[in-house]
């Protein structure tokens, strides 16, 4: 017997989701080097520009040099210092919420706050495009496990009806590979009539939404009550690495005791938090970056409504372009390479089979000129694309 991984890896080839990874040889930016070429990055999280700003390198590099490099240990034995606490205390008053944990990636945090709080005997329930480690936390979990209808609150009440145990509802604030909002309000509504807990992964709200980048529940003007779980991510538009819980002191002390993907694991470098303490600042304060970059988002609607581009619901700096099939979704993002554009191809399974598309990201540090630049681009390479034989 023996592990026949050449014609799996050959069967993804054929199916054309084979995945490779560019090479990045410039820091993370509007202009970059991938794979020895000179590309303008539309694929980045780095939503507010934030990834390769110099106060938050400065910060980064001042953290070092006081508490060294690495975490150490886990939280628990030695390894929760000054910077992670400051950083805990920050985000706990940035989401208006009593208490806030830090963990070292979204990944973590999801697996840690879904597992923490349901189990054998309670319901977990989930929209069916909520990100893929939201959807692997419900399984493991072992709680009865339902993804309802995308962003359908009916859907939602349906299932809540023949919930049992505790009741787990969770979704993506931002859909992260459609860029749409959570209905929140009403799912929140259908929650809560039901004595259910909602939680909400902001990942890509925390930044662009909100009048001082407080995601969608700023955005909402939703508190504790009606999202008593709350998560996001510093690796997007935080521009640094980790992933916070923010909610009630009970909450977060239940995650400290009982969550495996918190207790078991070494603690992000201290600098790190420090980078994010000013990214934060940073975040909230310079309200140009959102208003910039909503300016773009419109911008780059409208021109892609004129070349005929079949965009999704997004007012968000996700915006994805539907293109349906794999192989021509690739075509497309291989043509605006040649065309020195960035951008990726989302195919199944990260997104549904049919719904391949190019997943194009705008950050606030994009101009106005690189903006037009993707757009003729883009305009020049759907047409060669409509000219090509289906299966070329
Ligand atoms: C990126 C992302 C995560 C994972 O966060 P990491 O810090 O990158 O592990 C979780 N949830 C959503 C919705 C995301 O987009």
């Amino acid at each position: 017997m023996s592990f026949d991984l050449a014609s799996r890896l050959a069967e993804r080839h054929a199916a054309h989701l084979y995945r490779q990874r560019p090479l990045l040889e410039s820091p993370q930016q509007p202009e970059v080097r991938v794979d020895g070429e000179r590309l303008l990055n539309f694929c980045s999280n780095d939503y507010l520009g934030l990834a390769n700003h110099p106060d938050v390198i400065a910060a980064m590099r001042a953290g070092a040099e006081q508490w060294g490099v690495g975490g150490g240990a886990s939280h628990l034995v030695i390894g929760h210092s000054t910077p992670h606490h400051q950083l805990e205390e920050a985000l706990a008053h940035f989401t208006g919420r009593p208490r806030a944990l830090l963990f070292s990636t979204g990944y973590m945090a999801n697996l840690a706050a879904v597992t923490a709080l349901v189990g054998q005997g309670d319901t977990v329930l989930e929209d069916r495009l909520n990100h893929a480690s939201l959807l692997d936390a419900g399984l493991l979990s072992g709680a009865r496990f339902s993804r309802y209808l995308h962003n359908d609150a009916g859907s939602l009440a349906k299932r809540l009806d023949k919930a049992s145990g505790n009741t787990l509802v969770v979704t993506d604030g931002v859909f992260s590979m459609d860029g749409d909002l959570a209905g929140l309000p009403a799912l929140c509504s259908a929650a809560r009539a039901k004595g259910a807990w909602m939680m909400v992964d902001d990942a890509h709200g925390f930044g662009p939404l909100g009048a001082t980048g407080g995601g969608i529940v700023q955005h909402f003007g939703l508190g504790i009550d009606e999202v008593p779980v709350l998560v996001g991510t510093l690796g997007k538009a935080f521009g640094t690495a980790g992933a916070f819980v923010a909610g009630s002191d009970e909450l977060i002390e239940t995650l400290i005791q009982f969550a495996r993907p918190y207790i078991y694991t070494t603690s992000q470098p201290p600098a790190v938090a420090c980078a994010t303490l000013k990214s934060l600042q940073l975040l909230r304060e310079e309200s140009w970056r959102r208003e910039h970059l909503n300016r773009l988002i419109a911008r780059f609607r409208q021109g892609a409504a004129e070349i005929g581009l079949a965009l999704m619901d997004s007012p968000t700096p996700i915006q994805p372009v539907l293109v349906g099939d794999s192989a021509r979704a690739m075509r497309l993002s291989a043509l605006l390479r040649e065309g020195g554009i960035l951008v990726g191809a989302i195919r199944p399974p990260t997104v549904p089979a049919g719904s391949a598309r190019l997943r194009i990201t705008l950050t606030a540090a994009h101009s106005e000129a690189q903006l037009e630049r993707l757009l003729q681009t883009l305009a020049e390479c759907w047409s060669r694309l409509a000219e090509e034989p289906e299966h070329a």
